[in-house]
């Protein structure tokens, strides 16, 4: 055979069949996702594959469109162009088995709205049109706020929350909505070392449970420790895969360019360049 049959057969029909049952099979799939507020696009042409019971970390540095990703990946952004894929179906039949925890910077907190009635929000489907609530989903949202360690704040006003405890709150919430894929948005940023911890610890435990969980992550030194992937984005992708295999300085490099210095990256837990 030439070298360009062969290529062709890699290109053609059956990478397609291929990539299709790689995305039937992951919690979600994301193919050539272009979004733009303007004129040049914040998200361009990114493939993503979050595999079932995994945890991913999405790493690039400001600006790269990591939360544009994300929101694009739950149709919050219009998207230029792309598919969404969540567990082999389009994502309309199954967005309740997705949870999103936004940013904390772009959340307002200012509204007067208890710990526990945050939390009851993550059951808005259980509690229907009438939004009639029971002891029993009173019971569940104080159980998933035990889990993240602020079972105490319940009746507290959210806006007299720490960061730290802000941010347990939303991911009570998300674990209230009992969802199968978690995405968090910079779900360790400004938060307290204890509540790094309860919040990492969480997401172990649902990993353990054959979830899938999808953080936009800025500390490039704990990549390695909490993350089984890495998604490197700037714009592009720049690569995509388990930790061991594409967390490398090369591939740092060519995600930050010249603003991660070359002494940062001495120091990170990295994987060899093969
Ligand atoms: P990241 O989360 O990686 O820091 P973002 O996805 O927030 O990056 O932003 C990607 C780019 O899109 C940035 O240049 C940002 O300024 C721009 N951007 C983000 N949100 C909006 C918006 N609502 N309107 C216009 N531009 C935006
Ligand atoms: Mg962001």
């Amino acid at each position: 055979m030439q070298a360009r049959d062969r290529i062709e057969l890699v290109q053609g029909p059956e990478a397609e069949a291929a990539a299709r049952a790689e995305a039937a099979r992951a919690a979600m799939a994301l193919r050539e996702i272009t979004v733009s507020y303007g004129e040049s696009p914040a998200v361009f042409s990114v493939d993503a594959t979050f595999p079932r019971d995994s945890l991913v970390a999405i790493v690039g540095p400001n600006g790269a469109g990591k939360s544009t990703l994300l929101k694009a990946a739950l149709g919050v952004v219009p998207r230029l162009s792309g598919t969404v894929t969540v567990f082999g179906t389009p994502l309309e039949r199954a967005r309740e088995r997705v949870a999103y925890v936004p940013q904390r910077a772009s959340v307002d907190w200012d509204f007067p709205t208890r710990v526990i009635d945050v939390v009851m929000m993550g059951l808005y489907r259980e509690l229907g049109l009438l939004r009639l609530v029971r002891a029993s989903h009173r019971e569940r949202a104080l159980a998933c706020l035990a889990r993240v360690g602020m079972a105490d704040f319940a009746t507290r006003q959210i806006g007299q929350l720490s960061g730290g405890q802000q941010q347990r709150v939303f991911l009570a919430r998300a674990l209230a909505q009992g969802a199968d894929l978690y995405l968090l948005d910079e779900p360790f940023a400004g938060v307290d070392a204890a509540t790094e911890k309860a919040i990492i610890d969480v997401l172990k435990e649902l990993k353990g449970e054959g979830r899938t969980v999808v953080c936009v992550h800025h500390d490039l030194a704990t990549v390695a420790d909490y993350f089984d992937r890495v998604l490197l984005i700037n714009t592009r992708r720049i690569a995509e895969g388990p930790v061991g295999e594409v967390f490398t300085a090369e591939n740092l490099q060519a995600t930050y360019g010249g603003r991660l210095a070359s002494a940062h990256i001495d120091q990170l837990r990295l994987s060899e360049q093969r």
